[in-house]
């Protein structure tokens, strides 16, 4: 579907794009300052601590106690090249061929293939909106056989934008715990949930007995830092150290300029976050609304993150067409990009992205409402 923007918009074709898993605002201006200074200082030109930087490690540990609740320390954590890579390099560790790993669907299309390439199988937990997206303990336990090994976590969620409440963490918490269960837990979204002040409940603080537990998170979505490609996990220390093997030798360290970068982040005012997770709530009101309003979609307000998840399969069935094959169409007909259910696992819906102006979203919003109009 992108490759088929691309080739529009290379063709001259003007394509407003839902697609996009980013924050569409610049990275803050004290963070930049930050980077640049570390730019040019030499110590950041040369290898550093596979971790991570020390005074990173650090930060990250003191931002976990403050967003997800718990103590931690350094030792406990690996700085990785994004939240993919943490995810990647965890999987690697804990997962081995034979092993069942649960995620719950929709889900982002990377945590099952990242247990594949661990050599593990993903079993897939469908939820849907009657249940807002969540998981419930019995959904979890009609799935779980002897080699069920973990569980991947994502609140709030790409795609769906559904937010765990603490009481829902902790049951699934506590089942975890009964089971022997890893918990992969993807608090990336964290900073963005519209019904919490600072951050959405975390799995952390849930089971005072979650030992089995490792946090995954960044600064991609909350700072606008795609690009600089930092991530990390908190876990037990042998699962860091045996992710840090495996990045030892699969890219050593995180570019320093972008672990300063991060450090300026996590350690510098926090007020930019505040900001722009206002301006995506009034987007999500706007989109939630709009989206609402279109023959044939049926819309389960997002409550996290910056998508919302319709059911098309209505306006599907009346194009006789499946959600990918609507997507496409919206794609080539109305000159908008979403990404289809199917890439999540879940045919018959679509995701769309909040995160671009309001304008732009009107606008779309408009050509896919006329499109559907014209069906
Ligand atoms: N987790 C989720 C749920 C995501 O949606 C994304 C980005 N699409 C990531 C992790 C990856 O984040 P990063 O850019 O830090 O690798």
């Amino acid at each position: 579907m992108s490759a088929r923007a691309r080739e529009l918009r290379a063709e001259g074709k003007d394509i407003i794009s839902f697609a996009a898993g980013e924050p569409d605002f610049p990275t803050p201006e004290h963070i930049l300052a930050a980077a640049t200074r570390a730019a040019h200082d030499p110590v950041n030109h040369h290898y550093s601590q596979n971790t991570g930087l020390p005074a990173l490690r650090e930060a990250i540990s003191e931002y976990t106690k403050r967003f997800s609740g718990i103590e931690t320390d350094p030792t406990r954590v690996i700085v990785t090249n994004g939240a993919k890579q943490a995810i990647f390099g965890i999987s690697a560790a804990l997962f081995d061929p034979g092993d069942e790993v649960l995620v719950p669907a929709p889900y982002w299309v990377t945590y099952p293939a990242s247990i594949e390439l661990a050599g593990g199988t993903p079993v897939a937990v469908p939820t849907s909106g009657a249940t807002g997206f969540k998981v419930s303990v019995d959904d979890l336990h009609s799935k779980r056989t002897r080699a069920t090994k973990g569980l991947i976590l994502v609140s709030p969620s790409n795609p769906t934008g559904a937010v765990y409440t603490e009481s829902e963490l902790a049951s699934i918490a506590a089942w975890a715990v009964e089971q022997g269960i890893w918990v992969i837990a993807d608090e990336i979204y964290q900073r963005l949930a519209y019904r919490y002040d600072d951050a959405a409940p975390s799995i952390a603080t849930a089971h005072p007995d979650l030992e089995r537990l490792v946090l995954v998170n960044g600064v991609a979505k909350s700072f606008a830092m795609t690009g600089w490609r930092v991530g990390w996990a908190v876990g037990p220390a042998d699962v860091i150290d045996a992710a840090a093997r495996f990045q030892s030798h699969a890219t050593g360290n995180v570019a320093n300029v972008s672990q300063q970068a991060a450090l300026a982040a996590l350690t510098g005012p926090q007020e930019t976050v505040e900001t722009m997770r206002a301006a995506f709530d009034r987007r999500r009101e706007l989109m939630f609304q709009m989206v609402s309003d279109l023959p044939g979609f049926r819309c389960h307000e997002p409550e996290g993150a910056f998508y919302v998840f319709p059911d098309v399969s209505e306006a599907a069935a009346r194009a006789g067409m499946t959600s990918d094959g609507l997507a496409m169409a919206i794609l080539e007909e109305a000159g908008v990009a979403t990404v289809s259910g199917e890439s999540f696992g879940t045919p018959g819906f679509i995701r769309l992205s909040y995160a671009l102006g309001e304008g732009d979203i009107e606008a779309g919003m408009g050509r896919i409402s006329a499109f559907l109009e014209s069906l």
